[in-house]
């Protein structure tokens, strides 16, 4: 990480200075310009995105009197600690975290279908898929790491806890057009009332959202009928694979879902439980811990199971739903002012491990876009590119759920030509669907922030619509091995991966230079037109270059000037925009991604999925981009 830009500062890095001299108050401002309601994963995501905006007045209610302390979901996607790395807590989840290396799967003995036996163990994560593990861990360590975050950030921003939605009005027009109201639910201020307008309104308020009922929007979707029950227990137990991720379909008696957890005792059990009656509610059926636990012993005869301690446990219906739209933008007004967010938009079956995984990715979608607009970077359009694009994500998800549930709670086939579920299929399509779970197979459809995938032979491994595809390079000027992905934090930024051509980018031949002195001095460089005046030449448009040539080929001192640019109070060179090939490793970035030798630009958006591909030479197409959002500075 970068620090000291502006002066010397001892102590954390990761503690920014204050932005405001007093710390948050108490009672919640009659303005702000973001307002997000709820604090799981979601409204999380955004606020420490917003957080680094001091700017930005951004308030999170949370109806519970103090952060979660256990329970709820705990998968981690590949995809979920790349965007933690933006966030720069990656590293402490993975030093925490339980890691899904391995699945094991059971099915009922041929010859006596009261036993299981083990038919097949696989790799997770497929080799070179994510430079991340996908991991297990408390959705409330989750929730910690970004309080953290929000805590140290120049913001200082903490949740006005004890404060429950009560309604919210938007009117048709005005600066802050959303009034929410809402109550206080502590001891000492019970029952009082307190109104706030905001800008923009987020409701990440889970599966009962009152945002999304305010809106007056349902979730659609298929009823649940089928119950299942959940356990997070210390248990001693001579079933073998208790610290691998184990799926286990028993002859008569339903399945199990073994997922070991962090710390290396603990370990969640998911079990199938009854079929219910249409619009039966699972909470009427009175299910006791006790038969959670009887339950599982009998799916994983003959071996035992004793239960020391329970530290959390549920009951719950398994429902594929989804919301129409995740915004209330309607015809008289076109740009948004609330928005809808996780659990509140759409709800399925936790057993993939999804729910928090792409709830955090909608605010990770969003926040940047909230950024972009209240700052005056970009247009307000830009916003109704978040309904469009994460809606259509749920709902691949919700297909996928929908089999997948099925399939789980689906009898185990005996015999070719039983009613039921193969063990083998069932296997294969667990195998077929990785990518899809480790999140990396998301791909937005073009829009004003992704473009048509014209170019896009010139780096056929940064697909455009999918997220950047990190891979590992050496800095110039230190020497130093990093991962180019690892450039891209969560601050709002766009990047420009220069790909160079093969000439040295010393020489006048060089179109990476050639690019690079464009992108200095052209009245219509992106990188000039949308950076406000006296900020750093980086703070809209990142450039960055990678090299075909060794790091030891290349002479800093003639490389091009905006790869070393003068930023901050000081006007210090960074000396942190260049990189080329690890060849010692044999990691070659450009045959790794399949970039040209030709060259080329690869621009990422600031949640990290590639927008676009062009030539080096394309910078009409270049500029022609950035201007179908974003606003010129004077
Ligand atoms: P949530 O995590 O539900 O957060 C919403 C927040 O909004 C809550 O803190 C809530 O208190 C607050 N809120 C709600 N209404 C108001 C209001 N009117 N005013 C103020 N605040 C409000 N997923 C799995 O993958 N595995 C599991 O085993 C699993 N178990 C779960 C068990 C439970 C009891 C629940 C509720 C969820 C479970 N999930 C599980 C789902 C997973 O936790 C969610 O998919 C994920 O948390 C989505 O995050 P979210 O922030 O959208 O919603």
């Amino acid at each position: 990480m970068q620090f000291h830009l502006n002066g010397f500062r001892p102590g954390d890095p990761e503690i920014y200075e204050p932005a405001r001299p007093s710390p948050q108050t108490d009672a919640l401002p009659e303005e702000v310009d973001v307002l997000i309601v709820g604090c799981g994963p979601t409204g999380l995501t955004l606020a420490a995105q917003l957080a680094a905006f001091p700017e930005i007045r951004t308030r999170i209610v949370e109806q519970k009197l103090g952060p979660l302390a256990l329970g709820q979901a705990d998968g981690v996607a590949c995809r979920s600690m790349e965007m933690f790395e933006a966030f720069g807590f990656s590293e402490r989840v993975m030093k925490e975290a339980y890691w899904v290396n391995e699945v094991t799967f059971w099915k009922p003995d041929d010859g006596a279908r009261d036993r299981i036996v083990r038919n097949g163990r696989i790799q997770d994560v497929e080799d070179g898929l994510s430079e991340f593990p996908h991991v297990i861990l408390n959705q409330a360590r989750v929730h910690d790491f970004y309080l953290d975050v929000m805590r140290d950030s120049p913001s200082r921003l903490e949740p006005d806890y004890a404060r429950q939605l009560v309604d919210l009005q938007v009117a048709p027009d005005g600066e802050r057009p959303v009034t929410v109201r809402l109550t206080r639910i502590d001891e000492s201020h019970r029952g009082e009332v307190e109104t706030v307008r905001a800008r923009y309104v987020v409701g990440c308020d889970g599966a009962r959202s009152k945002v999304r009922e305010a809106l007056g929007y349902v979730l659609k979707g298929d009823s649940a009928n089928q119950a299942w029950g959940v356990m997070d227990v210390l248990a001693v137990t001579d079933f073998p694979d208790i610290r691998l991720k184990a799926t286990i379909l028993s002859g008569d008696q339903g399945s199990v879902l073994v997922i070991p957890r962090e710390g290396g005792y603990l370990v969640r059990i998911y079990v199938e439980l009854d079929k219910l009656g249409a619009d039966e509610r699972v909470a009427n059926r009175s299910i006791t811990l006790d038969r959670l636990i009887e339950q599982a012993r009998r799916v994983m005869r003959p071996y035992t199971l004793e239960v020391k301690e329970c530290a959390w446990w549920s009951v719950y219906e398994i429902g594929q739903r989804i919301c129409d739209r995740y915004d209330d933008a309607a015809h008289e007004r076109a740009n948004p002012r609330v928005f809808i967010a996780g659990d509140a938009c759409h709800t399925h079956s936790p057993k993939a491990g999804q729910g928090m995984n792409v709830s955090m990715q909608d605010t990770f979608n969003l926040g940047w876009k909230l950024v972009s607009v209240i700052k005056g970077r970009a247009s307000p359009a830009l916003l109704q590119t978040y309904s469009t694009e994460r809606r259509a994500i749920a709902q691949d998800l919700i297909d996928f759920d929908r089999e997948w549930a099925a399939m789980f709670s689906a009898k185990p086939k005996a015999a070719t030509g039983d009613d039921g579920v193969d063990p083998v299929e069932f296997q294969k399509y667990f195998m077929r669907r990785l990518r899809f779970t480790a999140g990396v197979e998301t791909r937005y459809r073009p829009s004003i922030v992704s473009a048509e995938p014209t170019h896009q032979r010139l780096a056929g491994g940064f697909t455009i619509g999918m997220r950047f595809h990190s891979a590992p390079a050496i800095r110039l000027a230190d020497a130093k091995a990093v991962h180019l992905g690892h450039c891209v934090k969560a601050d709002g930024r766009w990047r420009i991966f220069i790909f160079a051509d093969r000439a040295n980018p010393a020489e006048t031949s060089s179109k990476a230079r050639s690019l690079c002195d464009h992108l200095a001095a052209s009245p219509q460089s992106p990188v000039l037109r949308y950076t406000p005046a006296g900020a750093d030449v980086d703070s809209i448009v990142d450039v960055r270059a990678v090299f075909q040539q060794g790091h030891r080929d290349l002479r800093i001192e003639d490389m091009p000037a905006l790869l070393l640019p003068r930023k901050g109070r000081h006007g210090l060179i960074d000396y942190e925009k260049m990189f080329c090939p690890d060849l010692k490793a044999g990691n070659d970035v450009f045959d790794m991604r399949a970039v040209s030798r030709d060259g080329c630009m690869v621009v990422v958006r600031p949640d990290q999925y590639v927008a676009h591909v062009l030539p080096l030479d394309a910078e009409e197409e270049l500029a022609a981009f950035f201007a179908g959002f974003l606003l010129p500075q004077v």
